[in-house]
């Protein structure tokens, strides 16, 4: 029924794209396209002779508009999947535009090079409108709107877990549990262990500099910033049990407050263990997270590039990590005119994801998202011309997708608060 280009082949797209193979009866075709054409051709040697979906590879530098163009002409896909890394996201926008395709993605656009005078000059102002200081954020994307609208083409931002599944259990909660959302707080909890004294779970430089950052939430339209995670909770999750987490900024909270604009506080948790932040002071500490390039004996080299280098690759931390994860959205608010709260969430566990497609639960809950977020484009239930996050359409077929591809949802009332 539909060919799907999918870009990038790394810990989350390898997850995508065994799902899209799953789903041959909607993606007939698909592309996998890459800066290391090797990875892509693996995937498809491993793949090729247990699904229908016809599987081509081709190599593509991504920061490359006219290559993207021209490969994605040639290819002439229904839509175009982004999961290489936001650095990409504005190049592969303009190549689907100039080649009239659809164009969906997981992470909101932030540069790669933060000392770019220009984008340094926007950064500092939005900085002082809006009062965070994250380097991601969705003005970027959001300035695409005319753009794909008069191209009558769909571009849908953020079609992961956490942005992505979070954001449509918010439009659903919305349309079937209450006439007013008051509070929405996002908790992220991987309760896996890999092992390793410090890894992270998706790509070392992108988990770094978000979980860096000054932690941030929404209040009557207003954004609060505090230090980096000088906000500390516990909370005693399903599957997972009593866990520390953490107040951070996090993207979907940008959309939600734009889109909900009557709920009055919106924050996002995420858990982690003690390792993982000594391990991270320390490499801040001593200018390891930096992202300005700095001259090494004549080598002209970027810090958290060159740890990333050393770390284990997210992609192969799958056969050892052990434990679930637990990600979901507590809401208060109103139905009927009495006070209501629910909790929706989904557990996974690392093993039983490693065991179906090779992958840890981290790829697995933002790889299979990617797959239903493109599904809705390509099939038409969710297609509008303009750029969309994924709480701007209907969440039914998403939510029913969900329970179908792998990530089984569960709705709990009055569900312990977090203060
Ligand atoms: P990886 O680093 O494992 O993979 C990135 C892939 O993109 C690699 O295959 C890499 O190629 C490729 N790539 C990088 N630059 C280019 C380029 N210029 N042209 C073509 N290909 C390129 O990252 P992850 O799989 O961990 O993350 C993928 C995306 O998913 C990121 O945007 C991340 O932010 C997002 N994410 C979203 C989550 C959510 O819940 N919404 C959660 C986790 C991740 P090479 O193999 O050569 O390095």
């Amino acid at each position: 029924m539909a060919r799907l280009l999918i870009i990038g082949c790394g810990g989350v797209a390898q997850v995508a794209i065994s799902k899209c193979c799953q789903n041959s009866d909607v993606f007939e075709e698909i592309m996998i396209a890459s800066r290391t054409v090797s990875k892509c051709d693996a995937m498809k040697e491993k793949l090729e002779k247990t699904t229908k979906t016809v599987i081509k590879t081709a190599q593509i530098d991504a920061d490359d508009v006219e290559a993207l163009t021209k490969l994605i002409k040639e290819y002439a896909p229904d839509a175009v999947l982004n999961v290489a890394l936001p650095y990409q996201d504005l190049t592969i926008m303009d190549a689907c535009l100039a080649a009239g395709v659809d164009y969906i993605d997981t992470a909101n656009y932030e540069p790669e090079d933060t000392d770019d005078p220009e984008w340094r000059a926007i950064y500092e102002k939005r900085c002082k409108d809006l009062g965070f200081s994250a380097y991601f954020d969705y003005s970027w994307q959001w300035a695409y709107q005319d753009k794909f609208k008069d191209a009558g083409l769909t571009a849908l931002l953020g079609t992961g877990f956490d942005p992505g599944v979070t954001s449509v259990f918010a439009a659903y909660a919305k349309k079937h549990y209450f006439d007013e959302i008051h509070t929405i707080d996002i908790l992220d909890c991987n309760g896996g262990d890999h092992g390793y004294p410090f890894a992270t779970n998706f790509n070392p430089e992108i988990n770094l500099r978000e979980v860096s950052a000054p932690g941030s939430y929404m209040e009557n339209g207003k954004w609060v910033e505090v230090p980096a995670m000088s906000i500390k909770r516990e909370y005693d999750f399903d599957g997972v049990g009593m866990k520390d987490m953490y107040l951070l900024h996090h993207e979907e909270i940008e959309a939600l407050g734009r889109n909900m604009p009557e709920v009055k506080r919106i924050r996002f948790f995420m858990t982690f263990g003690q390792s993982y932040l000594t391990h991270m002071k320390c490499l801040e500490n001593v200018g390891m997270l930096s992202t300005t390039p700095i001259n090494f004996n004549g080598q002209e080299i970027v810090p958290i590039q060159f740890l990333k280098a050393l770390l284990p690759d997210p992609a192969s931390l799958g056969p050892r990590t052990v434990g679930k994860t637990n990600i979901g959205c507590i809401f208060t608010g109103i139905k009927d005119g009495k006070e209501r709260s629910i909790y929706i969430y989904n557990v996974c566990d690392h093993q039983e994801c490693y065991k179906e497609v090779g992958s840890q639960a981290i790829s697995y809950t933002t790889g299979v998202p990617a797959m239903i977020g493109a599904m809705m484009v390509v099939t038409g239930q969710w297609k509008n011309p303009g750029v969309f996050t994924t709480d701007e359409f209907d969440p039914d077929p998403y939510m029913e997708a969900l329970n179908k591809w792998g990530l089984p949802w569960q709705v709990v009332e009055n569900p312990t608060l977090v203060d």
